[in-house]
């Protein structure tokens, strides 16, 4: 059969159908309060495979918001998320490579209805799907640079040590760290430790990554290390929705733009017609702004 895990060839490889343009995840009408403040106000979006989905707009208009709901880290009250079949774990069907898993293969698509109850079971096949980077890099002080990064691949997905190790190594390797493996945290500067908690996101073979202003807590020269990171995972073909504040980067690197203010998406496009002439007032305001 094709690559498997511990084929170092593949270990930057999307998992899953990787056909490019059939759809991810599609979310209808979400709506989320945190008590009286009603946040998201009936987003639609649709994330295809292999693209790159940036989502922008003032502070607090819900974009971290919407992109916990895609990971089932927050909870909408109403709408829907529906993820497509998960290929790789039909296929693998059980622990033939190790990874025994605690939901059944995932023939079926998977549907969250969040105007009724969603069991703990779909809310973590949902997480099972995607992997979050975010603002702060979140790894365990006290573990080496590899125990941070097999951690999730071992204790959750049950890979065994070795083999997480192994992968572990080689994408550390590609990221251009591969001589930190054994480092502490502290001892990395803060591109290298958003680039560690990349691939700690890339190890757990998810099929969407989800980043949440990955660079906005760097110092401005270690910005650009880790969004040159980032734009390789697009150009590899990964599945991301990204949060930033970077708008030069939603250009170069993003297919659809998302503009979001007061809860709903006001605009939408390709970065390029929507960064060139904007259709809506508050996104040429915003964009303004920050260019
Ligand atoms: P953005 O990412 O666009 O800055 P957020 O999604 O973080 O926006 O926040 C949108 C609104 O939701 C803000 O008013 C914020 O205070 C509120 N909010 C976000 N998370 C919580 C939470 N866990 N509890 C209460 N309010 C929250």
């Amino acid at each position: 059969t094709g690559a498997g895990p511990e084929d170092p060839g593949d270990v930057l490889e999307p998992r899953g159908d990787s056909r490019p343009g059939t759809p991810l995840l599609t979310v209808r009408g979400l709506h989320k309060s945190f008590g009286d403040n009603h946040v998201l106000r009936g987003i639609d979006l649709d994330v295809r495979r292999g693209s790159v989905t940036a989502l922008i707009g003032p502070s607090g208009s819900g974009k971290t918001t919407l992109l916990r709901s895609l990971n089932g880290l927050a909870m909408p009250d109403a709408g829907t998320i529906t993820a497509a079949p998960s290929p790789r774990r039909a296929r693998d069907g059980g622990a033939e490579n190790g990874e025994a898993r605690s939901e059944p293969p995932g023939r079926d698509r998977l549907v969250l209805d969040f105007s009724r109850k969603v069991t703990k079971q779909r809310r973590f096949a949902l997480r099972d799907r995607s992997a979050m980077v975010f603002q702060q890099h979140n790894l365990f002080p006290h573990r080496t640079v590899v125990q941070n990064v097999i951690e999730g691949p071992v204790q959750v997905q049950r890979v065994p040590r070795a083999q997480a190790v192994e992968r572990a190594t080689a994408l550390l390797d590609r990221v251009g760290l591969a001589e930190k493996r054994d480092a502490y945290p502290h001892e990395l500067s803060g591109g290298q430790q958003q680039r560690v908690g990349i691939v700690r996101a890339l190890a757990l073979r998810p099929e969407l990554l989800l980043f949440d202003e990955p660079t906005s807590a760097l110092d401005p020269e270690l910005v650009g290390e880790v969004l040159a990171v980032m734009k390789e995972l697009a150009d590899e073909g990964w599945t991301m929705v990204v949060v930033t504040h970077e708008l030069q980067f939603a250009r170069a690197v993003a297919d659809e733009v998302l503009f979001l203010d007061g809860g709903v998406v006001v605009e939408r496009g390709a970065p390029d017609r929507m960064f060139r002439e904007p259709r809506e007032d508050r996104t040429r305001q915003f964009l303004h702004r920050l260019l």
